[in-house]
């Protein structure tokens, strides 16, 4: 049995008497895992995440680490002897300390300091960069030491708030990769918060999903990629196009009452060898660069949106097969 690191159980938090933005949250997350919690802005990811570090105080519920209750029965562990490492998109790192003083600052004095910082230095690549000043570095450099100094705490668990939004497209991507190899090589029980589910596909085991502060699912990328547990989740990860009743007629589709159909947009086909299909009417198709984006109607005017590798116009077909159609249950809070 895999070791807990992280156990929330029915956690809510308001500020100052506003709405709760944590709701009855539950969230186990195990040893050397790398969960990624996923939501649109203001879901509550940064407050989960301040909650975890003890910088709010949740109104109610439990949080423990490695067993021990850091907020609940009375209990609340301060930050500094939580053992929850932060790095957040700011690099937050000290102005005017050099690269290896910004890493031994937040190492226990009982370890070997310096080992530990060359240690640190190496698996991020910086050994030669460590008596240079945070200005003296590139955002992607600034953003390895904050890492660095986070990792060489030897924190239980490591959080971090969207790391790469302050960095742009190309050095993102070079910087993801390094630091998934870094997270992977120390073993470290990580959540990666982020809006962007590219990144989150790429470099997790687990997925948690949030919404107005509540969990709506958990699970591996696929589980979430292909079995989202509701409309919410399945856009997060891709354009989705709803389709009416009315709509999955012309598809020859039997719709169930009292559910909501939808596919992701890169699903719709323009062939008849497919399960369920129709003729539309192209009414506009515009050049995107790698593929062109479609307006088509069906016979009952509902507009749309596909995408084909060429240019379409008139008369088509549109179609999908059954293993791309989402069934949701209607929710009246969707
Ligand atoms: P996310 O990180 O997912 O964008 P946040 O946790 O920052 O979301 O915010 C969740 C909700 O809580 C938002 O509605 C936000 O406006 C509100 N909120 C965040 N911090 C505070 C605060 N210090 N005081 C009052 N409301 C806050
Ligand atoms: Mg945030």
């Amino acid at each position: 049995m895999k070791k807990v690191v992280l156990n929330i159980q029915n956690l809510n938090q308001s500020y100052e008497k506003q709405q709760r933005v944590i709701k009855a949250l539950s969230l186990l997350i195990y040893e050397g895992s790398i969960v990624s919690l996923v939501g649109e802005s203001g879901s509550g990811k940064t407050t989960l995440a301040r909650l975890i570090a003890g910088l709010e105080v949740p109104d109610s519920g439990t949080i423990e680490l490695n067993g021990e209750m850091v907020f609940g029965d009375d209990r609340f562990t301060p930050p500094e002897e939580r053992g929850v490492g932060m790095v957040f998109q700011s690099y937050a790192l000290f102005p005017h300390l050099s690269v290896e003083k910004n890493i031994a600052y937040g190492i226990s004095k009982k370890e070997n300091i310096r080992a530990t910082v060359d240690e640190t230095l190496e698996l991020v690549g910086l050994l030669e960069y460590r008596s240079r000043y945070p200005h003296q570095l590139s955002g992607g450099q600034q953003q390895r030491v904050a890492l660095a100094r986070t990792i060489a705490a030897k924190p239980k668990i490591l959080i971090l708030d969207e790391p790469f939004s302050n960095l742009d497209t190309s050095l993102k991507l070079q910087l993801r990769n390094e630091i998934f190899d870094i997270l992977k090589s120390v073993q470290c029980t990580v959540v990666f918060i982020t809006h962007d589910t590219n990144d989150a596909m790429a470099i997790s085991d687990t997925i948690a999903v949030l919404k107005n502060g509540s969990l709506q699912q958990i699970g591996t990328p696929r589980e979430v990629y292909g079995q989202p547990s509701n409309e919410y989740v399945a856009s997060m990860f891709g354009t989705i196009v709803r389709l009416s009743h009315e709509d999955l007629k012309y598809f020859g589709f039997k719709a169930k009452e009292n559910r909501i159909y939808a596919i992701r947009m890169d699903e719709l086909q323009t062939t008849p060898r497919c399960s369920y299909h129709t003729k539309a009417q192209v009414v506009k198709s515009s050049f995107l660069g790698t593929h062109y984006l479609n307006i088509g109607i069906l016979p009952n005017k509902t507009k749309i949106n596909f995408m084909t590798s060429e240019a379409v116009s008139g008369e088509f077909t549109l179609g999908f097969d059954s293993s791309s159609i989402f069934e949701f249950q209607k929710n009246p809070l969707n």
